[in-house]
């Protein structure tokens, strides 16, 4: 058989060395392919530190033929452009035709833009790429905000507004003022003239933590000097300016746009069954809906879960799924029936800032330094797994 897997993320990745562990156990002879785009696997949680850090750092990405060095999976580079779920075919971009017996599709979430001018003028903040070009973006803005004698154009430079509460704008926000001292003795801008706005629409931040976690981080960023607003709807992007409902006008040199996800456009283009945001629906075995040789996990694909509505989009529900999707494939490939994927209740850890966390791992909540621990611990964990077993 061959299984063709999409996307080398946290969840596609876990899925394809597992399977192979599995497949040389059992000395069997399928093929495994892993297709990214990228050359190298991305910690897509850590890339806030990539922005906001003095040092060139590497530390968010890995290299994947090493990675796969120790397996027998097959690595192709290349963009999937198309799918023929008919056909059991993947076509990249680059013209390369894969044949499958059994797909995975593993690839992430892209940016939705729902307001005008967003996707034109705003970064964001979801690969390695992108972390590289914001750093290198506010490097030049406080570059150029030491060099202007311009009070008005020189607050406009060192101003950063970040759209959107969730995970992302909240880690990057407290890594960007916690950065800031840093960014300015090297530049030689103004540190007072420093200013990090989050906005945001609904009236909690961290809304999937609920109202005790909005508190904490609301505290927490304020502290690090990060201006915090609720109940903040955008209409509209122009060139370094946000127009916010009420006629507001915020102008700022960067702008980052962390406010909404959808799933991959060529999901939908692909005929697969999506929900009104394009992830790709799966039955409880993760299996695509109506599309029994196809399985999705991760950010990608919507998953029910019989509790809590739908699983939640995150590294560590993705890596798991990831593992699960490796059993099942290989039940399948056994002629077993495969096992129900349960969701167990993971939590999740966010960053505020080097020295402050918050969340609920397992459930529990935590805030502070041992969150901080905690998280680091993870990130620990999960990049000795990665380098153990390459
Ligand atoms: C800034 C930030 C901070 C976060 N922090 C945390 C955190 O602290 N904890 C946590 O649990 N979660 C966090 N998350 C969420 C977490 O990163 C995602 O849930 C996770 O990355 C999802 O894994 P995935 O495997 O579904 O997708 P990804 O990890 O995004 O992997 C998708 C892969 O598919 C590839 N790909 C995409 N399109 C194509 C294509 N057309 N052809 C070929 N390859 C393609 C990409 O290159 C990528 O390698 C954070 C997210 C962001 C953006």
């Amino acid at each position: 058989m061959q299984i063709v897997i999409l996307g080398a993320g946290y969840a596609g990745l876990r899925a394809a060395l597992d399977l192979d562990l599995l497949l040389r156990e059992r000395k069997r002879t399928d093929t495994v392919i892993l297709v990214d785009q990228c050359p190298y696997h991305q910690l897509v949680q850590v890339l806030h530190h990539t922005v906001a850090s003095s040092a060139p750092v590497q530390e968010a990405i890995y290299d994947l033929a090493t990675l796969l060095s120790k397996s027998k999976v097959r690595f192709v580079q290349g963009r999937a452009a198309k799918l023929a779920p008919q056909a059991c075919q993947v076509i990249l971009e680059d013209g390369q035709l894969l044949t499958y017996d059994r797909l995975v599709i593993t690839l992430g979430a892209e940016t939705a833009y729902q307001v005008p001018g967003a996707e034109a003028n705003t970064l964001d903040l979801r690969t390695y790429e992108h972390a590289v070009r914001l750093h290198n973006h506010l490097i030049a803005q406080f570059t150029a905000a030491a060099k202007t004698s311009d009070p008005q154009e020189q607050r406009m430079l060192l101003t950063t507004a970040i759209v959107g509460g969730s995970y992302t704008g909240c880690q990057l926000a407290g890594e960007l003022a916690a950065w800031a001292d840093d960014l300015c003795r090297e530049t030689g801008a103004p540190r007072p003239q420093v200013r990090i706005a989050l906005l945001e629409r609904g009236h909690l931040l961290l809304r999937d933590f609920g109202l005790w976690a909005t508190r904490e981080a609301e505290r927490a960023l304020d502290k690090l000097g990060v201006s915090v607003y609720l109940d903040t709807s955008v209409e509209s992007v122009e060139p370094r300016a946000l127009l916010v409902e009420g006629g507001q006008v915020l102008r700022a040199a960067t702008l980052v746009w962390a406010a909404g996800v959808k799933g991959p456009d060529l999901l939908r283009a692909s005929g697969l069954p999506v929900d009104a945001t394009g992830h790709v629906r799966t039955d409880r075995f993760l299996r695509v809906l109506e599309n029994p040789l196809i399985f999705a996990a991760g950010d990608c694909a919507v998953i029910p879960d019989p509790f809590a509505g739908q699983v939640p989009a995150t590294a560590s529900y993705a890596m798991r799924q990831g593992s699960h999707l490796a059993d099942s494939l290989m039940a399948e490939l056994e002629g077993r029936e495969p096992r129900l994927y349960d969701p167990a209740r993971l939590g999740g850890l966010v960053s505020l800032g080097p020295e402050y966390a918050v969340g609920n791992p397992l459930g529990i909540p935590l805030t502070g330094y041992p969150a901080v621990l905690m998280k680091k611990s993870i990130e620990r964990w999960y990049r000795f797994l990665l380098t153990d077993q390459s």
